[in-house]
């Protein structure tokens, strides 16, 4: 199906010609009608499947024909859970709002406050946010929710993942009762099946790849190796392989740091990106990583949250991550927008308990390779995928009249004893 049979506006599918797609993702065939009819919409999506597009496209189409935008008042508000990714957001906004006459605005956390609050004054017509910040500028009276006409949380799991539970809650209490709802969540734990019971009555439900599984452009597998010989490992294989591009993930930011020099002292030139750089750092080292003038970047679970690089080749857990979901966050760096990409990880035998969570969840074992001159002293031990049971159907209950009926025979029984032993 192309793109002008999904409802879009002229305006709009200039802008996306322009972007140079041609037909449109899964998730934007089910999602785009679905909210420009306002339906809620709920989407189980991870990076890289065009979610942005997905909600982005039909939310600015609707904002087109809206009233006017107040001042210091918003009328679509959408959720993320850093910086990074609210600033591709709101790229991606601003591309394809290009040919619209409408006003968008960025908050997030970190920056000074001051020339946000400038900023806002205006009112603009879409807002994307940090939730931390977005409460500062609504209890510095910089912000107005009475307007509010779309809501979007984008990469809710993460959102709850970094503690943002709290903040969501109080901002769902600001806004107009009245409103589209549109979630986007990589997984669905059960806090968030929570918030959506909450949030939602009757949503579209959107899954493109199937719930908890790794994308299946994707091809996996791990070395197994000493803890202490993993830089070297990651030193040999990126001077014998021709990878393009390559993120490298690490559990902190101190061994994101260590890693970067460990790489150097080989010769090999990295960056790292991770929360205790500038949000000005931040922004340099990810454009020159996608300018290619970087080719490795260091990074934090946090950090690469929603980064939007394009055809990233290589991804390389050098440590396994300690939640299992994260995991296929990270890998959903790679291997995206229909090409094939290879996520790697370095695997020592004291984590055999995440390699073992993390393949129970993505239901498969990662094939083990062993690089020569990096055999390890201590291997990792066999892991085993756990048999999922298969859930008892539930008996079906016994109707009310049924149950009555019951319920009286057994009073009547009882009365009956009663009088027997009296008259006994
Ligand atoms: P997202 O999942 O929103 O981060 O999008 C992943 C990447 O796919 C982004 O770089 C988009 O520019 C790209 N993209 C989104 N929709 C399309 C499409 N219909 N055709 C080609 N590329 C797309």
């Amino acid at each position: 199906m192309p793109f002008p049979s999904l409802g879009l506006s002229a305006p709009i599918l200039r802008a996306i010609d322009e972007k140079g797609y041609i037909t449109p993702f899964p998730i934007q065939t089910k999602a785009i009608p679905a909210i420009l009819s306002g339906k809620d919409v709920m989407a189980a999506a991870q990076t890289g499947t065009g979610k942005t597009a997905g909600f982005t496209l039909p939310m600015l189409q609707r904002l087109a024909h809206g009233p006017r935008v107040k001042s210091n008042h918003v009328r679509a508000l959408v959720l993320a859970p850093t910086r990074e990714l609210a600033v591709q957001v709101t790229d991606s906004i601003e591309t394809y709002g290009k040919y619209l006459n409408l006003k968008s605005g960025v908050v997030y956390g970190g920056v000074k406050i001051n020339p946000q609050m400038m900023k806002l004054r205006s009112g603009v017509d879409t807002l994307v946010a940090t939730p931390g910040r977005l409460l500062d500028l609504f209890r510095k009276n910089a912000l107005k929710f009475g307007q509010v006409e779309t809501l979007v949380l984008d990469e809710a799991d993460r959102m709850l993942d970094m503690g943002f539970l709290g903040d969501i809650r109080k901002i769902l209490d600001l806004l107009p009762k009245s409103r589209q709802n549109l979630l986007f969540s990589a997984t669905f734990p059960t806090e968030i099946r929570t918030l959506t019971r909450d949030l939602f009555q009757n949503p579209v439900v959107i899954e493109v790849n199937p719930r908890n599984s790794a994308a299946k452009s994707v091809k996996q597998w791990a070395y197994e190796v000493d803890k202490s010989r993993k830089p070297a490992l990651l030193c040999h294989l990126l001077h014998n392989n021709n990878w393009e591009q390559v993120l490298v993930f690490t559990r902190t930011k101190k061994g994101a740091n260590r890693l970067v020099q460990q790489l150097a002292s080989d010769g090999i030139s990295s960056a790292a990106i991770h929360g205790d750089k500038s949000q000005g750092v931040r922004t340099r080292t990810l454009a020159e990583f996608k300018a290619n003038t970087i080719r490795i970047l260091v990074a934090t679970d946090i950090a690469a949250r929603g980064l939007d690089i394009n055809e990233l080749s290589h991804v390389v857990n050098f440590d396994l991550p300690k939640v299992a979901e994260d995991y296929i966050h990270r890998i959903g760096r790679t291997g995206r927008a229909g090409s094939v990409g290879v996520a790697i990880s370095l695997v020592s035998a004291d984590e055999v308990t995440l390699l073992s969570a993390i393949e129970n969840l993505i239901r498969q074992n990662l094939v083990r390779e062993v690089e020569n001159g990096y055999i390890p002293k201590h291997s990792v031990p066999l892991t085993r995928l756990m048999k999922v049971r298969p859930k008892k159907p539930k008996k079906p209950k016994k109707p009310k009249q049924e149950q009555q009926n019951r319920s009286s025979r057994a009073i009547s029984a009882k009365v009956g004893r009663l009088h027997k032993n009296k008259k006994s």
